[in-house]
């Protein structure tokens, strides 16, 4: 080797601990430096195979990616990624293509710390949101230290999730796999993006490239794996100012908040503050959009029902609120707690279930309404509650009160002393989403309830008999001992029926019996009734 190389291979050494130079199709041309130390293979091993092997099959998709988005001569920052059949180790990798060299790529190999395992449950390497805040926190407190700057991007891939269906089977999860690693390979070292919803994505990189110029990439890399359906990327990027940790971290959570909510706007904002503005601002004008549309009543309920899981006949049906959107009321119910107006929801509801139960000709008409963790330690709410039931004998046990786990209750003896009273006056109160929440069991030891309804994703996987099922088991046992009543709620499939039949579970609830609807139905009439799931798989004898 005559000087100048060696002298070349010096400044190259600099920053590397290893040099590869890998053809266009992915196999090792050239490999010089501490092999084994990196990348757990001689040289000389290392030469004519393909890079691919050598990579665990999560990060493959992410350097696949790197290559593939590299122009002439641009240089894209360190991914780092691990190394196969070598657990905790990884290397960043660093690479470039040189201009009238074949398409060859030449790769800088530095040994570096494996990546955090933060929030990264999916096996594509994506974090989820909570994870990625996490990361997002730390790196944003490191950077007071190192100085190392970051933008966020929130990117935008609209077609994704129509792309993924018409492809279907492994060709959909193929396409979802590159997407991820393209979306990693534009991330901070690799492990700094994260998936907000079918199409939206959130990243953090290093500044100083335009956002065009990473969207261009990204959709080059994709469509590549589309399969000819179109995907439109779209992206704005903010920097992560600096602040108080605090006040980033709100900062970033509205953000995320609104992009969400919202996708990405025409005019992007200009920094997290604005963004976070802008959420704020958002989220004051939907919650008064919310208090005009309860105080005008503008909702409708929907009804479904709960059967007896011995004999399959609707016992009750629950009562769940629309809004104007006709979808799921959840976070709507959120706001209205969060800003005061659940009072005022939980009470206009419960006025409609009155109405709608007095209005019921046959006199067998069972209700329940949904009331918040807020309202029933509300004086006002439950003497509100108390006038209604004694200024009409006929509703007495007919209406049933769910209380809600959406909000905590903060004083249980007065929760338990206003559930008290409207079981003296005939009600049956139940305890709802039991399990959903942390203070489930604290509930259930200070609150004298006559029903607990155990949440549906202990029941949705009964049927599995997993841990769940003992979960579940033990409950309706210690229910059994209280003498306290229990429903399974999201009973999906007569495996899942049979399951909470078989764990002593009295009643049942879900979309093998009923959506929610416009009216309570089936109707309940006991004498002629069939079970719903008779009726359900073809049974000849009809409700009436
Ligand atoms: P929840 O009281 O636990 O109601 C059950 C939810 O599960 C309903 O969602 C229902 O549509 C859904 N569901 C029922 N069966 C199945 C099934 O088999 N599979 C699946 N995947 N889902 C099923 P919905 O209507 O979106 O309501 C969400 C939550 O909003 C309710 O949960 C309740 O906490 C709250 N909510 C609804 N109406 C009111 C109300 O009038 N006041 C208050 N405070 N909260 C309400
Ligand atoms: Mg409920
Ligand atoms: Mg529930």
């Amino acid at each position: 080797m005559s000087i100048a190389a060696r002298r070349l291979l010096g400044l190259a050494f600099a920053n590397a601990d290893m040099l590869l130079e890998i053809e266009s199709g992915g196999v090792i041309l050239l490999a010089l430096g501490a092999a084994q130390a990196t990348l757990g293979a001689d040289e000389a091993a290392l030469v004519g195979r393909s890079w691919r092997e050598l990579v665990v099959e999560a990060d493959r998709p992410m350097l696949e990616a790197l290559f593939a988005g590299l122009e002439d001569g641009a240089r894209r920052p360190p991914l780092v990624v691990r190394i196969a059949g070598h657990p905790g180790r990884a290397v960043a990798f660093t690479a470039r293509r040189l201009p009238d060299n074949d398409g060859r790529i030449s790769c800088a190999v530095l040994a570096a710390p494996p990546p955090p395992a933060a929030g990264s449950s999916a096996s594509d390497g994506l974090l989820e949101r909570e994870g990625f805040e996490v990361i997002a926190r730390s790196l944003m407190d490191a950077a007071k230290v190192t100085g190392q700057q970051l933008e966020l991007a929130m990117v935008e891939m609209a077609g994704l999730g129509d792309a993924r269906d018409v492809l279907g089977g492994a060709a959909g999860a193929a396409l979802e796999r590159q997407v991820a690693g393209a979306l990693r390979a534009e991330s901070h070292q690799g492990s700094a993006a994260a998936r907000l919803g079918e199409d939206r994505f959130v990243l953090l990189r290093e500044p100083g490239e335009n956002a065009a110029t990473m969207v261009r990439r990204l959709s080059r890399v994709v469509a590549t794996h589309a399969g000819g359906q179109s995907l439109r990327a779209a992206a704005h990027a903010v920097p992560l100012e600096s602040g108080s940790p605090a006040r980033l971290a709100r900062a970033l959570r509205y953000a995320l908040d609104d992009f969400i909510a919202e996708g990405l706007k025409d005019v992007p904002p200009i920094s997290l503050s604005q963004a976070m503005d802008r959420s704020v601002r958002r989220t004051l004008t939907r919650a008064g959009e919310l208090g005009a549309a309860v105080s005008q009543r503008r909702f409708t309920l929907a009804y479904q029902p709960v059967v007896d899981i011995h004999t399959g006949l609707a016992h009750h049906h629950e009562a769940l609120v629309r809004f104007e959107d006709g979808g799921s009321p959840f976070t709507m119910v959120r706001m209205a707690e969060e800003f005061d107006l659940i009072e005022e929801l939980d009470q206009a509801v419960v006025e409609q279930v009155v109405r709608q139960l007095k209005g019921d000709r046959t006199g067998k008409l069972k209700l329940a309404a949904n009331i918040s963790g807020r309202s029933i330690g509300s004086e006002v709410f439950v003497a509100g509650m108390e006038r209604l039931i004694k200024a009409d004998a006929r509703l007495k046990d007919k209406l049933i009160f769910e209380i809600t786990e959406s909000a905590a209750i903060d004083d249980l003896e007065v929760a338990n002393r206003h559930i008290q009273s409207l079981r003296g006056l005939g009600c049956t109160v139940c305890l709802d989403d039991f399990g959903a929440g942390a203070a489930s069991f604290a509930y259930l030891q200070r609150l004298s309830v006559d029903v607990v309804k155990i949440d549906g994703r202990y029941v949705r996987d009964l049927a599995s008999d997993g841990r769940d099922g003992a979960l579940v088991r033990h409950l309706v046992q210690l229910c059994k001992e209280l003498e306290v009543k229990t429903v399974a709620e999201m009973v999906e499939t007569p495996e899942i029926e049979d399951a909470a039949r078989k764990a002593g579970v009295d009643f049942a609830q879900g979309w093998l019996y009923g959506r929610p609807a416009d009216r309570p139905e089936p109707a309940i009439n006991h004498e002629a009734a069939v079970p719903i799931v008779a009726r359900r798989t073809g049974a000849s004898k009809e409700w009436r």
